[in-house]
């Protein structure tokens, strides 16, 4: 009989049961992870680098780049935010840095460094973990939970932290025991797209352009990259997580629409490309490049915008001029499915947090019943934020056990 099961050894099951063990190192409390080894994720995370935190210490702010959870958060994020995080990383010797967009990785760019210091957190804290558990069932049974393994082994315990990330077991269990769940669906992917031109410059990036889908409000600004089978980058990568649900009904056939200078308005992008051809009038409007994009890109806008890259600027109609703005500020691409994001991918979906108390994590359905990380209906945008919610939520639950 255990004090405290803890199912799934992932980054916000493991911090729960260090947070538990640093309140009462007495208490009797056991990992059980279905796989051969804990923290997997971390290791891939980040592309091998672990984007762990956000160097975001703003709680508003912060909340902001969760699509699904930004209300729950707040008053979790003022018991534990990232500089906490970073703060007890640092304490635990593991040397940090401050990324682009604030994302905070270790200083040698090596995801088992953070491994390795849980590892150690986890011998020195005598946390017990069991490996290749298959639980088939978590059942309450009066004031106990009772979990059955394939063997028919039973584990009884006092209470239970449901961790056990974006599998499906965990919204299983959480049926079972009397709560909502949304299905999980993918976020933060990129973008393939129908055979077009544009796929050639795979590999060249834009900054600062606003991306948007057809017949919905969403939109985000920000860097794009060009790939082999569609978009990609941060705007991109941000948009699959605000539209997570939109895609998904949609099946990935949606048209994605590009503004190309986002910081000029239409008026301005006419002002300056009437001005050049009053300058340079003699020129190919293929060599000034007004707008400095790269030139490869410049160069496709102007043979597919109009056919105009071999016209010198004089000669070029203020009909194909005003073509050439209206595609630079709204050009379309058809996406035709969803592929995956190498560095970072977490599922929209989850626990029903209406009925998980952010004070202490558990279950207003089911007393002694909690819930962290991935497994709540909370997702962050690219950028350290999913690990937070892994953090957060753990460090809340390990904390309350203790609490009646
Ligand atoms: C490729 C990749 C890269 C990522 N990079 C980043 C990044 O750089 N920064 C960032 O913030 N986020 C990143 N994420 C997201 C982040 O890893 C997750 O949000 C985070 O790991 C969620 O933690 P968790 O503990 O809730 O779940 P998980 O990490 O998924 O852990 C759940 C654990 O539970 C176990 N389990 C599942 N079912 C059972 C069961 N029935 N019984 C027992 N055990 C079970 C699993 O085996 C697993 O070990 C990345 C995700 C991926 C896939």
């Amino acid at each position: 009989m255990y004090d405290v099961i803890v199912v799934g050894g992932g980054p916000s099951g493991i911090f729960a049961a260090l947070q538990a063990k640093r309140i009462n190192k007495k208490i009797k409390l056991v990992v059980l992870e279905k796989s051969k080894s804990i923290l997997s994720k971390i290791k891939v995370s980040g592309g091998g680098r672990c984007n762990v935190t956000n160097a975001t210490f703003d709680i508003k702010e912060l909340c902001l780049n969760y699509p699904r959870g930004n209300k729950e958060l707040i008053s979790a994020f003022h018991q534990f935010q990232p500089l906490d995080m970073i703060k007890w990383l640092e304490k635990k010797g593991v040397s940090l840095k401050i990324d682009n967009g604030k994302r905070v990785f270790p200083s040698s760019d090596n995801s088992q460094c953070i491994i390795d210091c849980f590892l150690k957190e986890i011998k020195n804290k005598d946390v017990e973990v069991k490996y290749n558990q298959n639980i088939i069932n978590v059942i309450k049974k009066n004031d106990l939970f009772e979990i059955v393994l394939k063997n028919q082994e039973k584990i009884l315990a006092k209470k239970i932290i449901l961790a056990t990330g974006s599998s499906n077991d965990g919204l299983k269990y959480a049926k079972q025991l009397g709560h909502n769940i949304a299905p999980f669906i993918p976020s933060l992917f990129s973008f393939k797209i129908e055979s077009n031109d544009i796929l050639k410059l795979a590999g060249l990036s834009q900054k600062r352009v606003k991306v948007f889908l057809k017949n919905s409000s969403y939109a985000q600004i920000g860097s794009i990259l060009i790939t082999h089978e569609g978009f990609s980058g941060p705007s991109i990568i941000n948009l699959s997580s605000f539209a997570a649900k939109f895609l998904y009904e949609k099946k990935y056939k949606v048209i994605l629409s590009i503004n190309w200078l986002n910081n000029f308005s239409k008026d301005q992008i006419m002002h300056i490309l009437l001005k050049a051809k009053h300058q340079h009038s003699k020129n190919l409007l293929s060599k000034i490049n007004p707008f400095n994009f790269p030139y490869k890109l410049w160069a496709f806008f102007l043979k597919n915008f109009g056919n105009i890259f071999f016209t010198t600027i004089k000669d070029i109609s203020n009909r194909n001029l005003i073509k050439l703005v209206e595609k630079l500020s709204s050009d379309h691409y058809s996406m035709i499915s969803k592929s995956e994001n190498k560095n970072e991918f977490v599922s929209c979906g989850g626990i029903n947090l209406k009925e998980v108390n952010f004070k202490d994590m558990q279950s207003k359905k089911c007393g002694n019943l909690y819930f962290v990380g991935e497994l709540l209906n909370v997702d962050g945008i690219t950028g350290g934020y999913n690990l937070q919610n892994a953090w957060t939520t753990g460090f809340i639950a390990g904390n309350s056990l203790q609490k009646p």
